[in-house]
């Protein structure tokens, strides 16, 4: 009995050392566990950790990008709004208030350079706004070489002291090559001193007004310019409008006295004239045959004068308005061959060819009459100016809404230098050619007022020995 509970009793002692080891070995492993679970844990503690450290500068930096980007925000509107400015005060007075705090600051102010005149003051009062301007006074040298916003002057900490400021930034507006203004901003808004945004954006709007001011300084060179240039085409308008009204009160004196000296001459040259030919017609009796050839002469030459006298009462009339001209739709094709086949005896009389190139019909508004003359005179100048054998040639044809009828000839040409003053009156070409062939000077005068009163053109090209033409142009009759 007793063995039996001695074996019970080892037998329970075993079990419960076997039971006891097991707990230990448990127990060991549970606090090997434990370790490892407090090394991870504080690894992910470490880890929280660096996690809110990152968060927090993410956040700060997140910070400084938005704040940036809306400063820059604003810059770029204040920009879009100023930019067409184009006087400097306007142009100053922009930088108010609302700017300088959009941009970081909460004073600020500008001075011109080198006079120091203050263009703005925000929130500045007199007695910093002096010291600042005796700070610049003092540091001249140092200011008139800044290229860029500073705020390192190695001068600025006694004034910073003195002006009771924590922090300031001196920007240099450039235009050309020189400082104009010093623009200043005072006390950075965000607490802990100015951030890189502030100082960016800063110096980003010193530059833009620099810029701003030159283009107002282009500006006002291109307006000076275009103000002076328009200054001298007026004087030079009311200069030539005097001149012409001056001119046009010449020519109307001229044109009165030919008309009145026309007029006086008119009646005594039909009288002479009424007598020379009857004279000539030995309607008083037969005459000497020497009497009767210098009366044969007088006779031609009142014969000249009359047509002259004429010419010039036309010229004064047409030039007056007292000639009537009375446009109506004519063929000037048929009218140029008519005139040309009127001349031909004096044509073939000098052995000239004529050349017509005016086919068919081309009506215009013309008045006959006049155009008839000009046909003869511009025909009759042809003649007179080409050497025996040449050619003359008649043409019309239309060019859009004009006819251009033109009258070429073989002969002795115009030179150059006379062109110009060909259609003035009394004007002939003084050469030896000339001096044999008769004529007054009047007829291109006469065709060119009448071509004038057609609201047409007439001009000409001439060579010397080669030839000349004369082109005139009359308004086209347009088909329905
Ligand atoms: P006129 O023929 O009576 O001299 P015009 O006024 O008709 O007067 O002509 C003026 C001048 O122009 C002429 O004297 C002549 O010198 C020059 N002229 C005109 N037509 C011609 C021409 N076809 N060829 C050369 N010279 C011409």
């Amino acid at each position: 009995m007793c063995t039996l509970s001695i074996i019970v009793a080892a037998s329970l002692i075993l079990m419960l050392i076997i039971y006891l080891y097991l707990q230990a070995k448990e127990i060991s492993a549970l606090n090997r566990k434990n370790r490892t679970l407090e090394k991870n844990l504080a690894s992910l503690d470490h880890q929280a950790k660096f996690i809110i450290q990152n968060d927090m500068e993410l956040k700060l930096y997140q910070n400084a990008v938005h704040d940036k980007l809306e400063k820059l925000t604003f810059l770029k509107n204040f920009i879009g709004a100023s930019i067409n400015i184009l006087d400097r005060e306007t142009l100053f007075m922009q930088l108010n208030k609302q700017v300088t705090n959009a941009i970081g600051f909460e004073k600020a102010c500008i001075f011109t350079f080198p006079e120091l005149e203050i263009k703005i003051n925000v929130g500045l009062n007199d007695a910093q706004l002096d010291a600042f301007a005796d700070f610049i006074n003092k540091h001249h040298t140092a200011i008139a070489s800044l290229s860029q916003i500073s705020s390192e002057l190695d001068v600025a900490s006694p004034l910073k002291k003195q002006l009771n400021f924590e922090d300031f930034l001196v920007g240099p507006v450039i235009t050309g090559a020189r400082i104009h203004a010093l623009f200043i901003v005072f006390q950075s808004n965000i607490s802990g001193g100015m951030t890189d945004a502030e100082k960016e954006v800063f110096s980003i709007l010193c530059m833009y007004l620099g810029q701003c001011l030159d283009n107002i300084t282009s500006f006002e060179a291109l307006y000076h310019a275009g103000e002076e240039l328009e200054t001298r085409v007026k004087k030079k308008t009311f200069e030539l409008s005097k001149t012409l009204t001056e001119i046009k009160k010449i020519s109307k004196l001229k044109s009165d006295f030919i008309s009145s000296v026309s007029h006086e001459l008119r009646t005594p040259l039909t009288s002479i004239k009424g007598f020379s030919s009857l004279l000539v017609a030995e309607k008083f009796g037969i005459l000497p045959p020497k009497a009767k050839e210098r009366l044969k002469k007088i006779d031609d030459n009142v014969n000249k004068l009359v047509d002259m006298v004429n010419t010039l009462l036309d010229i004064s009339r047409i030039e007056s308005g007292k000639m009537e001209v009375k446009l109506a739709p004519s063929d000037i094709c048929l009218l140029a061959r008519n005139v040309t086949d009127f001349l031909s005896p004096q044509i073939e009389g000098k052995q000239l060819t004529v050349h017509m190139q005016a086919p068919g019909e081309l009506f215009v508004y013309m008045d006959k009459h006049l155009i008839e003359r000009v046909l003869i005179n511009l025909i009759n100048n042809a003649m007179k100016f080409t050497p025996l054998g040449g050619t003359i040639s008649v043409s019309c044809r239309r060019e859009d809404k004009k006819a251009i009828v033109s009258i070429s000839d073989t002969g002795y040409g115009i030179p150059p230098a006379d062109i110009d003053k060909i259609f003035q009156e009394f004007y002939r070409v003084d050469n030896p050619m000339n001096r044999e062939i008769k004529g007054s000077g009047l007829g291109l005068s006469l065709v060119k007022k009448i071509i004038t009163s057609h609201q047409g053109d007439i001009w000409l090209e001439s060579e010397v020995d080669q030839g000349t033409t004369f082109y005139f142009t009359l308004k086209v009759v347009e088909d329905e």
